[in-house]
């Protein structure tokens, strides 16, 4: 039944393909006057409005939402309409723009320079590494934009998010100049902090980027949690709560649901500590939350790694990589919150 319906439609598809050329070519063959018609030909009750193009600084945008903004469906561009300009012809954007289409802006991924702001700038638009901006940190209210919104920048390299890959094609990439960290004696990563002048600016930037893709908060991640066994950035001193609870800005548990994980954890954590199903178990979340790990049920260094990316972001007081039954709830109560859907 399901087969007749498609070749039903498939077969209409075709029809009304051939007959909208069939139309445009009499038309053309009787009368050269015949000026194109500006509405779609088809008119059905539930057409959108045609979209506007706005002309702003000899670029254009469009405007208009015609399609479901939730389903990240739309036609609103950010960027300016890149189109053909074949000789002779003339490109039209405004008659038929396509409901199935979304934004290639799906992550927002943050990053610390490691550098100081005059470096950063010099790397960041210079050699082979590039983000689309760059939060300075001389204390002026400017951001600087290095690659255009609808262009890929390098600033995630190898890279992995739940099912996406390689997310420079996906994303846009912050980067916030930091000195990143020193090594001490005991061969702890101590970390350099943010100024709050530079997280109000990262705040700022990150907002207007999310609402106007509607990048979801489980797509607005540390380059650590992309590239847990490569990345640190932007560490553990980054304040993704503060985001969270004064922005709207990503992820972060609920705490009444962490401690309901933390009871259930601490029972058994320590007995089970060592048992490969149980690690496994761990892995299984880990993977399930977004990090690309294998399961091994071993604690094995790109699982020491991953546990270490995901407290930098989730449980900064303690970034050891060593799992405990406090970062198991935490794990636990964002993979309640937040599921694949
Ligand atoms: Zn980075």
């Amino acid at each position: 039944m399901r087969k007749t319906l498609y070749i039903i439609g498939l077969s209409f598809f075709v029809f009304s393909c051939t007959s909208q050329k069939n139309v445009k070519q009499n038309a053309s063959r009787t009368n050269k006057q015949v000026v194109q018609p500006k509405t779609p030909v088809a008119k059905t009750p539930s057409e959108k409005p045609k979209p506007q193009i706005t002309h702003e600084g000899g670029v254009d945008f469009f405007t208009t939402n015609i399609a479901d903004a939730t389903k990240n469906n739309n036609t609103v561009s950010y960027g300016s309409i890149v189109s053909a300009k074949p000789a002779g012809y003339k490109v039209v954007k405004t008659y038929f723009p396509a409901v199935g289409q979304n934004f290639r802006q799906r992550y927002l991924i943050l990053h610390y320079t490691a550098l100081p702001d005059d470096k950063s700038v010099a790397v960041l638009t210079q050699q082979e590494v590039s983000a689309h901006y760059l939060v300075n940190n001389t204390g002026d209210n400017e951001i600087y934009q290095l690659v255009d919104e609808n262009k890929r920048a390098y600033h995630a390299g190898v890279s992995s998010w739940r099912s996406d890959k390689n997310l420079n094609d996906t994303s846009i990439g912050i980067e916030i100049v930091n000195a990143g960290f020193r090594t001490d004696s005991a061969k702890t990563r101590v970390f350099a902090a943010f100024s709050d002048d530079q997280i109000k600016k990262v705040a700022a930037l990150a907002k207007d980027i999310i609402t106007r893709y509607q990048i979801p908060a489980t797509n607005v991640l540390a380059h650590s949690d992309i590239a847990a066994t490569r990345k640190q950035d932007p560490g553990p001193l980054f304040p993704w709560k503060k985001l969270y609870d004064e922005y709207q800005i990503g992820m972060w548990y609920d705490e009444a649901a962490k401690q309901t994980f933390l009871t259930q954890a601490q029972t058994d954590f320590t007995t089970r500590y060592s048992e490969p199903a149980f690690i496994f178990m761990i892995q299984t979340a880990l993977q399930k939350f977004g990090y690309g790990l294998e399961l091994t049920g071993a604690w094995d260094d790109s699982t020491k790694k991953t546990i270490e990316a995901f407290q930098y972001h989730f449980r900064p007081e303690k970034y050891d990589g060593i799992m405990d039954a406090e970062t198991w709830a935490i794990l636990q109560a964002l993979n309640q919150k937040y599921p694949i859907k």
